[in-house]
């Protein structure tokens, strides 16, 4: 086993044969020396590798921009959140986000921006400080709604949001898809929202179907659209020009359809809501096709619910196989892309000197058959090897 070969504290080369940086480039043959947990050195190191990853594609861990790490399907297969839904104990609801995010870290993802419940600001901090295997997590730890309050009430709970440690604030600008996806913020309501995160140094990442919801979160300065189901090319053109970030997903609506009978009966999932997502589908995958045209800049997200945690790299699939990005597009989206969305391009989403070692290798070549995605065989964070192995 590799381990035998590594000296604690000493700098460790991976030799690699393809390698993705994250950034649009291939890089053949080279070798990573990884010391102190990140990235020391890209190029042709003395000695024998610690790591041998020739004949597998490396790439820097991969970014999912939207999960739900406390969903989980409790002990009848049906889908709870957090404490919400009667029947497991809220220590069953903890262990269950924790194994979302045991699965996500396993399935290749270095990184996830959760939006968000309570539980993820203390599952941050297990995982930071080692003590729970998990990608690196941020949260919004809230949402915020129409039914949150007024425009000064909205900021107040910002502010608040902020005070408890939230990495980013979430609002709904639009109903869900299941229930139409029409606005239901005010411009009032969303400008307090965006603009206070602004004001407290805040990410807004927006969920928003409709164009107009979206237009009042980009008008009011949020950093992305999340969904945006049905927005026009206006709405997606203004997205470029103000350089808001675009994070359509199919898993979701994929993972919702799959596993129907685990969420039928509860609130909106109704049959109507399950048309509604079948609907969607197509529509995801036109409107991610047109913000390619306009130029917007595309993130990887999933939307990942309960059933969908450690299978995120499927969006990969979706994005490439419906969605029509090129798999190196596809790809970007969620590294550099997903990295900069997050503030965070100058630590991860790229393979360069001074970067964390954040790593995923997968078996076959994910540009020529994007399904490589779901061979993981190496996992690394932070300079720390999780996965070696199939
Ligand atoms: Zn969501």
């Amino acid at each position: 086993m590799f381990a035998a070969t590594l000296a604690y504290g000493q700098a460790v080369v991976i030799r690699t044969s393809t390698l993705l940086d994250g950034k649009g480039h291939v890089l053949k043959n080279t070798d990573l020396t990884i010391e102190g947990g990140r990235i020391a050195r890209i190029g042709a190191a003395k000695g024998k590798a610690a790591i041998d990853l020739t004949g597998m594609t490396v790439m820097p861990g991969w970014i999912d921009t939207h999960v739900h790490a406390t969903w989980y399907f409790n002990r009848d297969g049906r889908l709870e959140q957090g404490g919400r839904g009667a029947k497991s104990t809220p220590q069953q609801a903890a262990l269950s986000a924790a194994a979302n995010l045991y699965a996500t870290l396993m399935g290749g993802f270095t990184t996830v921006q959760s939006l968000g419940a309570e539980l993820e600001g203390d599952l941050r901090a297990q995982i930071a400080a080692g003590a729970l295997a998990g990608p690196r997590l941020l949260t919004s730890l809230r949402q915020v709604s129409e039914t949150t309050g007024d425009a000064g009430q909205i900021r107040e709970y910002v502010r608040k949001m902020k005070a408890d440690g939230a990495d980013v604030v979430k609002l709904f600008a639009t109903a869900s898809i299941r229930d139409g996806g029409k606005m239901t913020m005010t411009p009032e309501q969303i400008t307090a929202a965006c603009g206070e995160a602004t004001a407290q140094g805040l990410r807004s990442v927006v969920h928003a179907h409709s164009p107009d919801g979206a237009r009042a979160a980009v008008m009011a300065g949020c950093t992305a659209i999340e969904h945006g189901t049905f927005l026009d090319d206006a709405t997606l053109e203004l997205m470029a020009a103000r350089g808001v970030y675009f994070d359509p997903n199919f898993l979701v609506l994929h993972n919702y359809l799959e596993n129907k009978p685990r969420f039928l009966g509860i609130g909106n999932y109704n049959e109507e809501g399950f048309a509604a997502m079948e609907k969607g589908l197509p529509l995801v995958a036109e409107v991610l096709k047109r913000a390619r045209a306009h130029h917007v800049k595309v993130v990887l997200g999933t939307d990942g619910v309960a059933g969908a945690h450690g299978r995120n790299a499927e969006e990969f699939i979706y994005r490439v196989k419906e969605g029509g990005d090129t798999p190196m597009d596809a790809l970007t989206s969620g590294a550099s892309v997903a990295a900069e969305s997050l503030g965070m391009a100058d630590r991860i989403g790229a393979i360069a000197v001074g970067m964390q070692a954040d790593l995923v290798a997968v078996e076959g070549d994910p540009l020529a058959d994007i399904t490589a995605v779901r061979r993981v065989a190496f996992v690394m964070k932070g300079g720390k090897v999780y996965r070696y192995g199939r």
